[in-house]
C-alpha cells in the first residue's frame, strides 16, 4: 500500500493546457500546491498553480529539479517524451507511470498493445514503407484514414484515402511519417468512457458520454449517452480491463465507436482526464480532475454518480472571430456554467472554453448549452 500524499504537499503536472488549469483548480481547493512545467509561460495551468516552470521537456535538468520540489508527478499533456518521465521518476512517482504514456503517446503501439490483449478495435496495418502502404490499402480497401503514429490530435496528422490511387498522395501529405492505415468505420455514434483506477487497484469510471465531432474536434458531449444498457455495459467493462491491463493509477478514457447493431470498436485511448470528461466538473459527485488527484495521491476515489443529465458544449477560436463573445447573453441561460481557459490569442480549432448545461434529461441539456453558444454567438 502506498503512503497517501495529504492535503498541504505540493503536486507536479506536466504540461500547462486546460487540463491542468482544472486540476489545479480541483487540488487548490482541497488545500494542495500545485507547480507545472512545460516550454511554454503564462499558460492555463501556470495562471493558476503556486509555481509556473518555464523549461523544455528535453530539458532534463530542468525536469528533475521540477520533480525534486513536489510529491508526486502527473501529466496532462500525454506526448511527453519517456526520458523525461524517467528523468521526473528518479525524484518523485510518476502517476500513471512513464510506460502509460510510452503505449498511448504512439498509435501503433496503442494499437499493437490493444490488439494482443484482446480488445476490439478498428482494423488497422502499420505503414512504415510504401510497399506497407499498398499491402494495407489492398487488405483494408477505401475508404480509409491514415494517421501519423506520433503527435496525433484532434484531426492533426490525418489524411482521408479514398481510393487506392489516392494513398500515396495522401501520405505524403501527412509527411511520410510512420501511421496506420485504419479502417473508415460507419459508425452509428461515437462515445467513450472517463474511467479512474486508484492506488489500490479500485476502478470506477462516470458512465458512457456520447460524443459529436465536427472537423475531426470534439463539438459536443451528452452524459449519459443515448445507447442501450447491455452496449453501455460493455463499454464500461473494455474501460475498466483496459486501465487493468495497463496498470493504470490515474484517470484514462476510451473512445469507441459503436457500429450498427452495437459492436463497439476502440478508437483511441487518452491516459488523462479527456475532454469528453469536463461535464462531469458540473454534473457529478466527483470530477474527472479531482479523481485524477485522489487516484495519484493514494486516496480513496470519490463518488462518480451523475447528479442530473448534461451536455457540454466546446468553444472554440473560431467564436471570436468577430471579436469577444457576448458571455452576458449566453449566461442569460441560468442552467448554463462557462469554463474559459485563459488563453490569449484565440486561433480557429482551438480549445478556449466550454459550456456545461443540466437539465431534466439530455435533450434538453442539449438544446440550452447550444443555445447559449448560438447566443455567445452573436454579437451585437
Ligand atoms: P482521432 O483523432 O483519431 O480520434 O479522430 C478524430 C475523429 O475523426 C474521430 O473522433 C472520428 O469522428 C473521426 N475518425 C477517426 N478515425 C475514424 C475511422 N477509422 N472511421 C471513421 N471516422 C473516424
Amino acid at each position: 500500500m502506498i503512503q497517501p500524499i495529504l492535503p498541504g504537499a505540493t503536486l507536479g503536472v506536466l504540461g500547462s493546457g486546460q487540463l491542468g488549469r482544472m486540476f489545479a483548480i480541483a487540488a487548490r481547493r482541497m488545500g494542495y500546491r500545485v507547480h507545472t512545467l512545460s516550454p511554454d509561460e503564462d499558460t492555463p495551468t501556470g495562471q493558476v498553480a503556486d509555481l509556473e516552470i518555464q523549461a523544455p521537456y528535453d530539458d532534463l535538468d530542468a525536469v528533475r529539479r521540477f520533480a525534486s520540489g513536489v510529491s508526486v508527478v502527473t501529466f496532462e499533456f500525454e506526448n511527453v517524451p519517456a526520458a523525461t518521465a524517467q528523468a521526473a521518476s528518479e525524484h518523485a512517482p510518476v502517476r500513471p507511470a512513464g510506460r502509460v504514456l510510452h503505449t498511448t503517446q504512439h498509435r501503433i503501439r496503442e494499437k499493437t498493445f490493444l490488439q494482443q490483449a484482446g480488445f476490439p478495435l478498428t482494423p488497422f496495418r502499420t505503414v512504415e514503407t510504401a510497399e506497407d502502404l499498398e499491402k494495407a490499402v489492398k487488405a483494408l480497401g477505401a475508404p480509409a484514414i491514415l494517421k501519423t503514429a506520433d503527435f496525433g490530435y484532434d484531426g492533426k496528422g490525418q489524411a482521408r484515402v479514398e481510393s487506392a490511387e489516392e494513398a500515396e498522395a495522401a501520405w505524403t501529405s501527412i509527411g511520410r511519417a510512420p501511421a496506420v492505415l485504419e479502417q473508415f468505420i460507419p459508425f452509428e455514434c461515437e462515445v467513450s468512457v472517463v474511467a479512474a483506477r486508484g492506488a489500490d487497484g479500485a476502478c470506477v469510471d462516470w458512465g458512457v458520454i456520447e460524443n459529436q465531432h465536427r472537423r475531426h474536434i470534439l463539438d459536443v458531449s451528452l452524459a449519459p449517452a443515448r445507447i442501450n444498457a447491455e452496449t453501455a455495459g460493455r463499454a464500461k467493462e473494455i474501460a475498466h480491463s483496459v486501465l487493468e491491463a495497463l496498470d493504470v493509477i490515474g484517470v484514462l478514457c476510451v473512445e469507441f465507436f459503436v457500429e450498427p447493431g452495437g459492436r463497439l470498436l476502440i478508437n483511441e485511448l487518452a491516459p488523462r482526464p479527456h475532454n469528453s470528461g469536463h461535464l462531469t466538473v458540473d454534473a457529478s459527485a466527483t470530477s474527472q480532475f479531482e479523481q485524477q488527484l485522489r487516484a495519484v495521491c493514494g486516496l480513496p476515489l470519490g463518488s462518480t454518480e451523475l447528479l442530473r443529465p448534461a451536455a457540454m458544449a466546446n468553444l472554440l477560436g473560431d467564436l471570436w472571430a468577430d471579436g469577444e463573445p457576448d458571455w452576458p447573453a449566453a449566461l442569460k441561460c441560468p442552467q448554463v456554467k462557462l469554463h474559459l481557459y485563459g488563453k490569449m490569442e484565440p486561433r480557429p480549432g482551438r480549445k478556449m472554453g466550454h459550456m456545461t448545461a443540466l437539465a431534466a434529461d439530455v435533450e434538453t441539456a442539449l438544446d440550452v448549452v447550444l443555445h447559449a453558444r448560438d447566443a455567445a454567438a452573436r454579437v451585437g
